[in-house]
């Protein structure tokens, strides 16, 4: 049973959050609503911890929406012989994809075709049985088929695009994806319905301090300019890539130091790469994946160092070429630059170690706790977000008084999860009944066929993305924090990169369904429009430089919807500076029609 609040992330329900985290000394103050900020707040409210929550953009709009999407062990870790930190990280996917999220989660399988004759085979073969073996270890049952080994003819029959002189033979592997934005959100709702206070667009400017000792925040609401002091007796710093802008607020006192590797993935429409399965290729440095997401596929990702926007890492030309050029390699019909519906950015919060390249860096993570009332926490990956907000909450027990139970998020299921297999087993059933698509039946389909039933035309499609209904609009601003049209269409929807105009024609429609719920003036709609085609216009621009300095300078060049403060150690580390504002129309999510949709969408 949840306790002491409520799942619902409206606008009323920012504000009643704001005027407590304003008035109420908190147990925990979390700083940073990604994934693993907001994994450390439901760790610490699940705890009995009264806990605060907040984000300068929107929740989930940093790395957190950014990523390839997998659940994974990482299979590349296996060559560095990390076996303890691929174990790790598929005990979690088993509970990610059994207990916590099953309605978020999805399997996803994946060819890795064999360029070689015999030894690859062995190789690769053992390497993935491995995998497979981490996989069930710890009494875990994985809930994922096993690996199988194919001819070169069954390889090309699962994958018909490839080119037949591109393979000897492949293996199949499953693993895990999720739509990662939305999971944020999901979680940052568990976190409120346990009592929770959640804002975003809650910028940390600096620290309340007694001598040394970390006794809260300032911190500025960015939507109405209002100044907050957050009291706290502990103050967790999660905001990745801006972990160090953090510590310096701290005094610059901290161990821990973050460096940003940038990562570009690029979408294409589903029918140009004809194949019933994801693929992974070996790339000099790295690996590429070719991703099924719903009607598309996600292809990435390149790994560069990073050190300019970080609110709005661009991607350049040089970036989309070489992506390109990776996937051409295995391709019997090349893709181009025409192809490419979306493109989208992010930025890997690798912990600054001693080797020169980032794809070699760890993905581990680090808790330190620098001053008396501050833990910091880094590192990681999407799939460890559980075990990373474990320990940094184990850090915070040390400093509050009293003993505080052990975490239990193990056992937690995140909302929409709960009933979801009785609710997809009735899934004909209530596509029949509701008029709707078999394909829109999800976890929110009782609270949205509830908005629908008081207004009909709320069932309707938009008109240009027609994979997502109005209602979903309304609800994104009622249930799931969404303040700016940006918001709806790069994370609670993924209209930026599945429409050929990155969601520019969809603007007008979105936002007037968000006018209501909002409550805003004519004018302000105008201006979400303007400033959301402003962003669009700056990404493509961007995406035609040859060099990350020119792409960033393009992208900087569109206007914030919601400015975001200067001159308090969060500018970032480029020239351009960077503080954590307002993100482009990235986004990102497996609407689609798999079995495990969240929304309307299956
Ligand atoms: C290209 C790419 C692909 C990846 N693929 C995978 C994958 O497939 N699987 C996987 O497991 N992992 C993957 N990862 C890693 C994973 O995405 C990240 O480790 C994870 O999302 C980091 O989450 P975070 O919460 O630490 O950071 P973020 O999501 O960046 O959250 C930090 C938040 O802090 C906020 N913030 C900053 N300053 C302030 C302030 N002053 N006040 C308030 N808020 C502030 C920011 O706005 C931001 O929202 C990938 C990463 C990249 C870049």
């Amino acid at each position: 049973m949840r306790t002491g609040g409520t799942a619902k992330l409206g606008p009323e329900e920012r504000r009643t959050a704001l005027d407590a985290l304003g008035r109420d000394e908190l147990q925990v103050l979390v700083v940073g609503g990604g994934v693993v900020g907001s994994g450390v707040a439901l760790d610490a409210v699940t705890r009995g911890l009264s806990t605060g929550l907040v984000e300068a953009r929107d929740f989930g709009s940093g790395t957190s929406s950014r990523s390839s999407k997998l659940i994974h062990g990482g299979l590349r870790y296996l060559e560095q012989l990390d076996f303890g930190l691929v174990r790790e990280a598929l005990t979690e996917r088993a509970l990610l994809l059994q207990r916590i999220a099953p309605h978020l989660i999805k399997p996803v399988s994946f060819l890795f075709p064999f360029t070689h004759h015999g030894w690859e085979r062995a190789y690769v073969g053992a390497g993935v049985g491995m995998y497979d073996l981490l996989g069930i270890s710890r009494g875990q049952v994985r809930g994922l088929p096993l690996h199988k080994q194919l001819t070169r003819s069954r390889a090309l029959r699962l994958a018909p695009a490839l080119r037949k002189s591109a393979l000897t033979g492949g293996l199949l592997y499953w693993d895990a994806q999720v739509d990662d934005a939305r999971y944020v959100i999901d979680l940052v709702r568990t976190a409120a319905s346990y009592g929770a206070l959640a804002a975003s667009r809650t910028q940390v400017t600096g620290f309340l301090r007694e001598g040394e000792r970390v006794t809260g925040v300032r911190a500025v609401d960015l939507e109405t300019g209002t100044e907050l002091h957050i009291r706290a007796q502990q103050v967790v710093n999660a905001t990745g890539v801006w972990t160090d802008e953090i510590q310096a607020m701290a005094g610059g006192r901290g161990s821990i130091n973050v460096r940003a590797s940038k990562g570009v993935h690029l979408v294409v429409p589903r029918d140009r790469i004809q194949s019933h399965t994801g693929i992974i290729l070996r790339t000099p440095l790295s690996v590429l994946f070719v991703i099924p997401w719903g009607r598309h596929w996600i292809i990435g990702t390149t790994d560069t160092d990073w050190a300019l926007s970080k609110a709005h890492p661009a991607a350049s030309r040089a970036d989309i070429d070489y992506v390109l050029g990776q996937v051409n390699r295995v391709l019997a019909v090349q893709l181009t630059h025409d192809d490419v519906e979306g493109v989208y950015a992010g930025l890997r919060p690798l912990l600054a170690g001693e080797s020169d390249s980032t794809s070699k860096l760890s993905r581990e993570h680090t808790v330190a706790h620098p001053v008396p009332g501050l833990v910091m926490i880094a590192g990681g990956k999407y799939t460890t977000y559980r075990l990373m907000a474990r320990d940094a909450v184990d850090a915070v027990a040390h400093g509050l008084d009293g003993k505080i139970p052990p975490s239990c998020t193990d056992q937690i299921p995140l909302v929409g999860a709960d009933g979801f297999q009785a609710l997809w087993n009735a899934r004909s059933a209530l596509a029949k009944s509701s008029g709707q698509h078999v394909a829109r039946i999800g976890t929110r389909i009782g609270e949205l066929l509830d908005l629908v039933k008081a207004d009909p035309s709320l069932g309707k499609p938009l008109a240009a993305a027609d994979d997502y209904l109005r209602v979903e609009v309304v609800y994104a601003v009622t249930h799931e924090g969404a303040r700016h049209l940006n918001d709806v269409l790069a994370r609670r929807t993924h209209i930026s990169i599945e429409t050929w105009d990155r969601g520019v024609q969809a603007a007008e429609e979105v936002a007037e369904l968000m006018t209501g719920p909002m409550k805003w003036r004519q004018r302000q709609v105008a201006r979400e429009i303007e400033n959301y085609r402003a962003e669009v216009a700056a990404e493509r621009k961007s995406q035609e430089a040859d060099t990350d300095t020119d792409a960033d300078a393009i992208r900087l060049g569109a206007p914030e919807i919601v400015p975001v403060l200067a001159g308090n150690g969060l500018t970032g580390s480029g020239p351009h500076g960077s503080g954590p504002h307002g993100s482009g129309p990235h986004g990102s999510g497996p609407h689609g029609s798999g079995p495990h949709g969240n929304g309307v969408h299956g």
